[in-house]
């Protein structure tokens, strides 16, 4: 297929390079030129601008950092709603229910499909192509796209209503957050009282208390301290933000995500929203006066 690409950065560059090996024609943009020209490098043409890629393809995938990014490429001065080939814009960025059928609206109007295609399972997943991909809009078109989505990962049908893979998103992703800290607070509380940071998570890792931060994060990038899994805090607290307006625009109130959310509002406060979201670590082992794992893995007390 003929493919455009926009927002070329941790998850949308590892995309776009398995498209082009998968045999897919890309054009690339990205407002980094550094980042479109490794992919050029690799096969894919550069464009100038959202409307240039949007002229050159009928459909154009973004993997974009924020809201209003999302909007301005989509639909701003020189965005995709310009171009002249273009039927569809795949949105792989997480920006919630309400962005994704603003977007979906404003596209409509000349024509053009908005298809929400969230993705979950990290860079990692992005390299391997194991992503999962929710997808919700016009079951046909989301058929039409299904060659190239396949690539990426494991693609999931959520639902014609615009937004409704943003929800299914929104829910993954609060799951994640929310495991990040609860993993943290335990292995906190652990260390404190004397424990091995590393026995710990062995040891949840083959009981009832696995998830993806005992998983993934902690033995790649908490115990080491290395703080890479390259998922910037910024971005994770967007969406719990996201999370919890979609949950009081449902008129629910979440006790467990409202308590979440305060924790992210302080680590982006204290860590800054540059830093990897692993960082979630540091403020409450600061309030416990413990450090954990190190060089070896080893836990230290302060
Ligand atoms: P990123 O910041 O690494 O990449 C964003 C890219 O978009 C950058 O290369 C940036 O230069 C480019 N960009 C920004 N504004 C632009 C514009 N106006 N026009 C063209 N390019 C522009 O972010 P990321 O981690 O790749 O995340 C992208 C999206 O995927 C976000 O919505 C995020 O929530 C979601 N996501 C990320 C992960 C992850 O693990 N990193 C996992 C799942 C979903």
């Amino acid at each position: 297929m003929e493919i455009g690409f926009i927002g070329l950065g941790n998850m949308g560059f590892p995309m776009a390079r398995r498209l082009i090996e998968a045999g897919h024609q890309l054009t690339v943009f990205d407002t980094r030129k550094e980042a479109a020209d490794k992919l050029v490098a690799l096969g894919a043409e550069a464009a100038s601008s959202p409307k240039d890629v949007a002229d050159r393809c009928e459909t154009v995938l973004a993997s974009l950092p924020s809201l209003q990014a999302s909007l301005e490429v989509a639909t701003g001065p020189g965005g995709v709603i310009e171009g002249k080939r273009v039927k569809r814009f795949v949105d792989l960025s997480t920006v919630g229910s309400q962005m994704a059928s603003k977007i979906q609206g404003l596209l409509a109007e000349r024509n053009i499909v908005q298809i929400d295609s969230p993705v979950s399972g990290g860079v990692g997943g992005a390299e391997k192509g194991t992503l999962a991909v929710m997808v919700s809009g016009p079951r046909a078109d989301c058929e039409a796209v299904k060659p190239a989505l396949g690539v990426i990962g494991k693609v999931f049908f959520i639902g014609e209503k615009p937004g409704s893979a943003q929800t299914m998103k929104l829910a993954n992703n609060f799951l994640s957050a929310t495991a990040m800290l609860a993993t943290s607070e335990a292995v906190v509380m652990g260390v404190k009282a004397g424990l091995d940071p590393s026995v710990m998570i062995d040891v949840i890792n083959a009981g009832s208390g696995l998830n993806t931060a005992s998983r993934d994060k902690f033995p790649r990038s908490v115990l080491p301290r290395s703080f890479d899994f390259g998922f910037a805090t910024g971005l994770m607290v967007k969406d719990v933000r996201l999370a919890l307006e979609e949950m009081k625009s449902l008129g629910l109130s979440m006790e467990v995500a409202e308590a979440v959310g305060r924790l992210w509002e302080v680590i982006i406060r204290d860590e800054g929203a540059e830093s990897d979201f692993t960082v979630a670590i540091k403020p409450i082992e600061r309030a416990a006066g413990v450090v954990v794992g190190g060089a070896k893995g080893i836990h230290a007390a302060k």
